[in-house]
């Protein structure tokens, strides 16, 4: 049968109001998908972390972080909790990132309590927290937080092939981070900020300010990602805190102010960016407004 321009035209006009529907559908699709937080407590069965007195480091990062998610959880119905462990287990630094990785992560959050040399003459009276991000501005006591925190590793018996002859002892090692960029840098810088403010004003910590560090699992999370250094185990007054049910809720509370304020600044961009039609998922944050804190020690 012979078709008419009117019906030819009809047809065009169909199949281009299907197009639109389809691409329609599609951004409303990328509107709603949740935002994805991943919630990283260190260390774990096997691997205790730092041990102080009365508790150990892979206790008090579970506990804080099982708070951090139930927070999130409840706060936020836009919001998907991935934990990388939920219990008393060993799970590796790369298994960390895989998980991580395959949850399509929005923001990695890694939970740690710091101690250092037991010879150092401030051993139990260092005190405050800090959070990292992924960075090369290198001081000697960064690296030595981040060598302790990858030697993790060396308790996989083919670390060195899993790491690619990556060695967390070795100073040398750590010019692989120099190699790689890193694209989520001012997410991650923006995000630390935020919750270390907040693990001042909230959790009532001191200072040390937000830190630069070559940590395996923030390198291999593909997302904007940060290391929480909570307190020093090895500071019995910080130890105390932590250990304690109040100290671990205040804690949780800090970081959940953090995380709160780093999504809305998202939320707002993408909201101003995009008319808010479409989710961006915090892809172009603005840069953030403070400085890093510089290394006072
Ligand atoms: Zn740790």
């Amino acid at each position: 049968m012979k078709r008419t321009i009117d019906e030819t035209m009809h047809g065009i006009i169909r199949s281009i109001s299907i197009a639109l529907t389809v691409a329609f559908m599609s951004l409303t699709a990328a509107a709603e998908e949740k935002f994805t937080v991943v919630i990283d407590a260190g260390h774990g069965g096997g691997d205790t972390g730092a041990v102080g007195i009365i508790t150990r480091e892979k206790d008090i990062n579970l506990a804080v972080a099982t708070k951090l998610g139930k927070l999130i959880e409840d706060n936020f119905k836009d919001v998907k909790v991935v934990y990388t462990r939920r219990n008393d287990t060993f799970v590796t630094l790369q298994g960390r990132a895989d998980i991580a990785n395959k949850a399509g992560g929005d923001l990695f959050i890694s939970i740690h309590t710091n101690s250092i040399d037991k010879k150092a003459r401030n051993y139990r009276t260092v005190t405050g927290a800090s959070v990292y991000t992924l960075g090369f501005r290198r001081t000697e006591e960064n690296l030595a937080v981040a060598m302790r925190e990858n030697s993790v590793m060396k308790l996989e018996a083919d670390y060195s092939t899993v790491y690619e002859g990556f060695d967390p002892s070795s100073t040398e090692s750590y010019i692989i981070f120099e190699m790689s960029r890193n694209k989520h840098v001012e997410q991650s810088v923006a995000a630390a900020q935020a919750i270390q403010q907040e693990l001042v004003a909230t959790a009532g910590r001191r200072d040390r300010g937000v830190r630069q560090a070559n940590f395996w699992v923030l390198f291999k999370t593909s997302m904007p990602a940060v290391l929480v250094e909570l307190d020093f185990i090895c500071n019995p007054v910080q130890e105390k805190y932590m250990a304690s049910n109040k100290g671990r809720e205040k804690m949780a509370q800090a970081i959940f102010n953090g995380f709160r304020e780093y999504k809305r600044s998202i939320d707002l961009h993408t909201a101003t960016v995009n008319g808010g039609k479409v989710a961006s998922k915090g892809k172009n944050m603005p840069k953030p407004q403070r400085k890093l804190t510089p290394v006072d020690e």
